[in-house]
C-alpha cells in the first residue's frame, strides 16, 4: 500500500504538465519569494517549482521557518511536495484544493510566526469557512514584522478590504529562544475589495514604547533617550514596557506614527553587541524619512500590501521608493496572477504603486 502512494505521489508530480519555473534568486532572493509563491499557488490552483531557494541569503535553502510555512502551506491545501527539507533550495509544489479549519504551526525555533502566517493568510481569507490558527515560535524578530506591526499597521488595512483578521499574542518570542504563540481568527470574504492609501492625512499622535524583558533596564532608558533627543518628542510620549520575566529575553523599541488614515510603526531590534543607541538609532531613522515623505505607507508595509492589492485586482498607494523586497514581490506575483502592478515616481520620495487587473 505505501508503496502503491509513493508511486501515485511520484507519478502525479511527472504527470503535472504545467508547472511555474521561478528563479529563487531574481530580485531579492529572499524568503518572501517562496512565500508569495505559496500563497498565490494555493489562490489560483497552479502548480510551481521553484530552485536556489534563499539564494541571497547567508544561510540559503530552507530554514526551519520557511520549512514551516511550505508545510502549512500543504497542510491548508492538500498539497504534494518535493523538497521539503532543511536545506533544500528547490521545492516543487502541487496544490490540491484548500481547507479552512483549526491549525497549529509550530516552528520549533525563534523564526518568526508573523511571516509564516503571511503564507497562509490569503487562501484563507478566500476560503470558504473560518479559520482558527495557533503559531508557535517569534513573535519580534529581525527582519520580520513584528506583532505589533501586523496587528496596529497591517490587519486594519486589510479588514477594510473585507475580511476580519484578528491576532492575539499569548506570549512573546525573542529570538534566539523563541517560544512565543500567536492565535489567529480568520473570517473570510468572497472577494476582497480595492484599497486607496494616497494621503496619510494629519498625525494624531505618535509614541515610543521599548519592550524590555531580562536586560538590563538602563537599555530601554537609552534607547528612549535617543528617541527624546532626536525626533524631539516629548517625555508622555515615551513608554518604559518591562514584561513579566516568563516572557523570554529580548528587547525592542517601537515607533508608533498614528496618522488620521494609517498608523505605521518602525521598529528596533535588540541584538547582543548592538549598543542600544544604534538599535535605536535605526528605527529613528526610518521615521524620520517616513514623516519627511508625508507618504501614508512605509518602505515594509508597501511590500506587503501589494498582495492584498494584487487578490483584489485593483487598488492604489503612495509610498517611498520601492524597496528591493516590493520590486521581486512585483515580479513574483506577476508570474501566477494576471494583473498589472505600476510604479510611478509622483515627488523626490514618494511613488504610487497601482494594481489594476489586466
Ligand atoms: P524576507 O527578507 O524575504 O524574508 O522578507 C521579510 C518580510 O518582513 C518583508 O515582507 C518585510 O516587509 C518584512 N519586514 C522586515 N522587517 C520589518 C519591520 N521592521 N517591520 C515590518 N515588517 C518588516
Amino acid at each position: 500500500m505505501l508503496f502503491y502512494q509513493n508511486f501515485v505521489h511520484i507519478f502525479n508530480l511527472k504527470m503535472q504538465q504545467s508547472y511555474l519555473e521561478i528563479d529563487g534568486a531574481m530580485g531579492e532572493g529572499g524568503g518572501q519569494v517562496l512565500r508569495t509563491a505559496l500563497a498565490l499557488s494555493i489562490c489560483t490552483g497552479k502548480a510551481f517549482r521553484i530552485n536556489q531557494i534563499r539564494a541571497g541569503r547567508k544561510k540559503p535553502g530552507l530554514q526551519r521557518q520557511h520549512l514551516t510555512a511550505v508545510r502549512a502551506a500543504r497542510d491548508i491545501s492538500g498539497a504534494q511536495l518535493e523538497g521539503d527539507e532543511i536545506g533544500s533550495t528547490t521545492l516543487t509544489f502541487v496544490p490540491n484544493g484548500l481547507w479552512s479549519g483549526n491549525y497549529h504551526f509550530a516552528i520549533g525555533t525563534a523564526g518568526s510566526t508573523t511571516l509564516v502566517l503571511q503564507t497562509v493568510l490569503y487562501p484563507l481569507l478566500l476560503a470558504e469557512g473560518e479559520s482558527r490558527l495557533s503559531l508557535t515560535g517569534g513573535t519580534h524578530n529581525i527582519h520580520a514584522p513584528p506583532y505589533d506591526f501586523l496587528v496596529q499597521v497591517f490587519l486594519p488595512i486589510l479588514n477594510r478590504m473585507g475580511p476580519q483578521v484578528t491576532v492575539s499574542l499569548d506570549r512573546y518570542g525573542f529570538y534566539p529562544t523563541g517560544g512565543g504563540q500567536l492565535t489567529v481568527h480568520i473570517t473570510p470574504t468572497p472577494k476582497l475589495s480595492g484599497i486607496s492609501l494616497m494621503e496619510r492625512g494629519k498625525i494624531i499622535a505618535h509614541q515610543a514604547r521599548a519592550l524590555i524583558t531580562r536586560i538590563p533596564e538602563h537599555v530601554a532608558l537609552r534607547e528612549l533617550e535617543r528617541v527624546a533627543k532626536k525626533l524631539k518628542w516629548s517625555e508622555d510620549c515615551l513608554h518604559h514596557c518591562p514584561l513579566s520575566r516568563d516572557q523570554g529575553q529580548g528587547n525592542v523599541l517601537l515607533l508608533e506614527v498614528q496618522s488620521e488614515h494609517i498608523t505605521e510603526i518602525f521598529t528596533g531590534f535588540a541584538q547582543r553587541g548592538v549598543r542600544a543607541e544604534a538599535v535605536a538609532d535605526g528605527a529613528i531613522k526610518m521615521a524620520k524619512n517616513y514623516l519627511a515623505a508625508e507618504v501614508p505607507v512605509g518602505e515594509y508595509l508597501a511590500d506587503q500590501l501589494l498582495l492584498p492589492l494584487a487578490l483584489a485586482g485593483e487598488g492604489e498607494f503612495m509610498t517611498l521608493a520601492p524597496s528591493r523586497h516590493t520590486l521581486t514581490n512585483i515580479e513574483v506575483i506577476q508570474m501566477f496572477l494576471s494583473v498589472h502592478i505600476t510604479q510611478t515616481q509622483l515627488r523626490r520620495d514618494a511613488w504610487r504603486i497601482g494594481a489594476r487587473q489586466n
